[in-house]
């Protein structure tokens, strides 16, 4: 799902948290795109070239933006259950708590696992174990667009009204 898909959602499912608890959830939700990508498209702006944002086809490669080798290698980490579970459990013992915020991260990987096709940044969500992507269907389609948008539209709607009544 696209990263700012992500960030609001994730403010959602986190409405009723502290407000340091959401605010950290956003940032894992953002960061596990934010890593792999902000190098690549600082550079592709930079050139001036067509930005990421403006594929030809949905879950298509941007023409003219290249993936560096960190932004694959980064996104392996990212968006892996094995590497989440593994800090998940190391900030659970280290802070002796449920690290609630660390849902976000969570949510970001099962989200993205039906979310994107194979041959277009598929969530290695077993790395390092396996390199098995799910074959989904892209975000980028407008019909799931529209019910991404249209749903965060109304989640919000229905946010705003019960928060003033
Ligand atoms: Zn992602």
């Amino acid at each position: 799902m696209d990263i700012l898909s992500h960030a609001l959602w994730t403010n959602l499912l986190f409405a009723e948290a502290p407000l340091p608890v959401r605010i950290t959830a956003i940032a894992l939700s953002v960061l596990p795109d934010a890593i792999p990508f902000t190098p690549t498209t600082v550079r592709h702006f930079l050139n001036q070239r067509r930005p990421p944002s403006d594929p030809a086809r949905p879950g298509d490669p941007p023409v003219g933006l290249r993936f560096d080798r960190w932004s694959h290698r980064s996104y392996d980490v990212t968006h892996s259950l094995p590497v989440w579970l593994t800090v998940f459990g190391l900030w659970y013992y280290l802070s002796g708590g449920v690290p609630w915020p660390m849902f976000g991260w969570l949510v970001h990987i099962l989200v993205d696992i039906p979310t994107h096709t194979r041959s277009f940044f598929g969530t290695p969500f077993l790395w390092p174990f396996s390199k098995y992507k799910f074959d989904g269907i892209s975000w980028g389609e407008r019909w799931f667009m529209r019910l991404n948008y249209g749903s965060l539209l109304l989640m919000y709607l229905y946010w705003a009204f019960s928060t003033l009544v």
